[in-house]
């Protein structure tokens, strides 16, 4: 249905074209007034289209929708209070990137735009060429081309606006990310407003989280008058932004601005072709090469190896100390505790289970440096932007890229919050489908299994083993998304608009951040999660014991063997027996049968059994296992030691492990977070199952077609 008496509201910065506009669109039917209150003209008047009388309000010209000047917070508290049906953005065309900043501010706080691509006649003698189609494709919004002062393009301008109003969907504020810290802190804030107390209606909970972010005095104000707000609200609001200050070294509205700038940057770049040079700022020079669609990817290439040489390198000699280490406590434990079970779950089962993940922390923490480096310098962003167009033709979303980087697309990172962001792609099929390829990612739980067996099996070449592993998991994770789009998720793939900030120099207090919250959560879920699975799986091993009998025999032959050495191998054949026994150890053998032909024993088929709970078990697990059948725990030197002097282990089946353990059904947490995001047990279930099944093929594969060429 027409709404009859449609409200136009015109805004744009100052001498775009807007009184000219309001002029052409209005003629004769014109007012002259103050906004009520303040001494800030008002013109209002009318316009023709058809049959339709539409009024139009010229706001005060501004730059910026922040409440830092009296025309700012006139213009848009007219906007929110008085709520007309379509603001027009009248865009300086000949100056459009500098002139789109206060157009994405609109489209941040929701109201239904409509841009006027003004002076197209001084863009076109500039040398610019601009693709509007595109440009509204990009920024969702319709984009008309005019030329206010001959009047050019007017009954266009209306049409769209009208159209809006019948077709549009009303306000609906656009979500741009604007980096991990910020996004972060204003989840904090929107879980901290109290549903009824948010009283502004039509405003977003986000916007006005930005807007307390970005210290805006006018929403501060409304806020702190709001009694069910302001109480925790103004505290939180400031830890928030110092932090925000420390982390990044600037306050969060110089950040917001930059992601503002970054995202229309990279708008621009697609929808504006400038056949005359242009002066080049020092980041686009700097991307000319580094998004370069040649020398980027091998950029990228370069600086991923680098990193993987540099974290080995930089964790050679720490995680070296730490194998001393807890070399060291189990013996002292060993010597301090009488033999029995609580010996055997202290060194076996904690010690040599979670001291065998601890062990890689330093390898981790140097993993999440990297990283960190890269985030906050503003490359990654870049990266994102490179892979968006390698993964759309893989059917994923330019979106799915910040996804499958936080998964540990560059290893080391986590599924978990990697499928909640998830959340920023609109389309459900590029969605579900970024959603099953994440577990294909090397996340940092992985990592200590990749660690432990290049360790033992490719210690020469160490970088570039994690390089394949990388290589692979993406090659693996493109495909099936390729795959799964299709068959079971078929469809097309929406445009999609890539943030990329300025280049910024990290602040070292920035990186130790990041680095220090990610390196902490390891530890913690070593100490918590992988203890319990890792006590769990011990008893699961040394339970139940031999047969009374059986036990009084082993005793009986060890007690009558003729010298110590001949002693410690009963004893290790006791414990063997001990460890086939037990419950670990018979559901072991039983997975045999299926696991024979990829060349896996009893003891990894346990250690992947616990690896569903978190893949760090698989570490831990395999530590239990062969400590429990280790004789002289002073004289261990570490697992990737004894693996390596293992029969049955070899470079080809620590390979085909490492791939196993890659794609196989991603951990417990992980299932759980999938049902919740994609609303069904359905999804949750096949994410295991076909993950499953290809990491079984993939291993058979190895093992067998490795065997075929004499490998192994
Ligand atoms: P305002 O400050 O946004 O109200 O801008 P004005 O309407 O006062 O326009 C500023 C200047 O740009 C004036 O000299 C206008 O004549 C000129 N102008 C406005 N629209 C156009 C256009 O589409 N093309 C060209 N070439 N000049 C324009
Ligand atoms: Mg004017």
């Amino acid at each position: 249905m027409l709404k009859q008496n449609l409200t136009i509201a015109l805004a744009g910065n100052p001498n775009s074209g807007k009184t000219s506009m309001f002029n052409a669109l209005t003629g004769a039917r014109q007012h002259v007034g103050n906004y009520p209150g303040v001494t800030v003209e008002k013109k209002w008047g009318q316009a023709r289209l058809d049959h339709r009388q539409i009024n139009v309000v010229d706001l005060p010209g501004t730059y910026s929708l922040t409440a830092y000047s009296l025309e700012e917070v006139v213009a848009r508290n007219f906007i929110i209070k008085e709520k007309p049906d379509v603001v027009v953005d009248v865009v300086d065309a000949s100056n459009l990137e500098r002139n789109l900043y206060l157009a994405v501010q609109f489209m941040e706080l929701g109201v239904p735009v409509v841009i006027a691509l003004n002076m197209v006649d001084v863009a076109e003698k500039k040398g610019l060429h601009i693709d509007e189609e595109k440009l509204s494709r990009l920024l969702g919004v319709p984009v008309v081309p005019t030329v206010a002062r001959q009047g050019r393009g007017m009954k266009e301008l209306l049409s769209a606006a009208a159209d809006l109003v019948s077709h549009g969907n009303g306000w609906k504020p656009l979500q741009i990310s604007y980096g991990q810290d910020v996004d972060q802190a204003l989840l904090k804030l929107v879980n901290n407003f109290n549903g009824q107390s948010l009283i502004w209606h039509p405003l977003s909970p986000r916007w006005v989280g930005l807007k307390l972010l970005e210290n805006d005095a006018e929403i501060i104000r409304q806020v702190e008058q709001d009694p069910g707000l302001a109480g925790n609200l103004s505290p939180l609001r400031r830890e928030l932004a110092e932090r925000i200050n420390k982390t990044l070294g600037d306050d969060p509205a110089g950040v917001i601005a930059d992601y503002r700038y970054g995202f229309l940057s990279s708008i621009y770049r697609q929808a504006v072709e400038e056949t005359r040079a242009q002066r080049l700022e020092l980041s686009d020079k700097i991307d000319k090469v580094l998004t370069n669609r040649l020398l980027g990817p091998l950029f990228l290439l370069a600086v991923l190896y680098g990193i993987y040489e540099f974290v080995f390198w930089a964790s050679e000699t720490p995680v070296a100390w730490l194998e001393v280490f807890f070399g060291w406590l189990g013996g002292a434990v060993h010597a301090s505790i009488p033999e029995g079970p609580l010996q055997s779950l202290i060194v076996s089962g904690v010690i040599d289970g979670v001291g065998g993940v601890l062990g890689f922390v330093p390898l981790i923490m140097f993993m999440f440096f990297a990283i960190a480096i890269m985030e906050d310098s503003g490359y990654m962003a870049r990266v994102a932007y490179l892979l968006d167009r390698v993964l759309r033709s893989f059917g994923l979303h330019g979106n799915s890229v910040v996804p499958l980087i936080v998964g540990g697309g560059i290893s080391g990172g986590c599924a978990v919050p990697a499928v909640m962001a998830t959340r920023t792609l609109k389309d459900p099929k590029a969605r579900l489908a970024t959603m099953l390829t994440i577990p294909f990612m090397n996340c940092g739980a992985k990592l200590p299994v990749y660690a432990l067996l290049i360790a033992a099996f490719f210690a020469a070449r160490q970088a570039e083993a994690l390089f394949a592993l990388t290589l692979i998991s993406w090659s693996l994770a493109l495909l099936a998304a390729r795959v799964l789009r299709w068959t079971v998720l078929k469809g097309e793939t929406s445009p999609f608009v890539m943030e990329l900030p300025p280049y910024r120099l990290p602040t070292l207090r920035g990186l130790f951040i990041h680095t220090w919250e990610r390196t902490w959560q390891y530890v913690k879920k070593a100490g918590t999660v992988i203890l319990a699975v890792s006590v769990l799986m011990w008893a699961l091993m040394s339970m139940p014991g031999l047969p009374e009998e059986q036990a009084a025999q082993w005793e009986a032959r060890v007690a009558a063997a003729a010298g110590e050495e001949a002693r410690q191998e009963l004893q290790y054949q006791q414990a063997q027996a001990e460890l086939a026994h037990s419950f670990a150890g018979r559901l072991g053998s039983a997975l045999s049968v299926v696991t024979a032909p990829l060349g896996f024993d009893w003891r990894t088929n346990v250690a992947l059994v616990g690896g569903f709970a978190a893949k760090e078990v698989v570490v831990a697990t395999l530590g239990t296992a062969y400590s429990l059948g280790e004789v002289d725990p002073e004289e261990a030197s570490g697992l990737s030691g004894r693996l390596a002097r293992e029969p049955g282990w070899n470079p080809l089946m620590a390979f085909g492990l490492m791939i196993f353990v890659m794609v196989y059904a991603p951990c417990f947490v992980t299932v759980a977070v999938i049902k919740k995001e994609s609303g069904s047990w359905g999804w949750a279930l096949f994410s295991m199952l076909y993950t499953t099944g290809l990491a079984y093929l993939l291993a058979l594969l190895i093992n067998q077609g490795g065997k075929l060429l004499g490998l192994g």
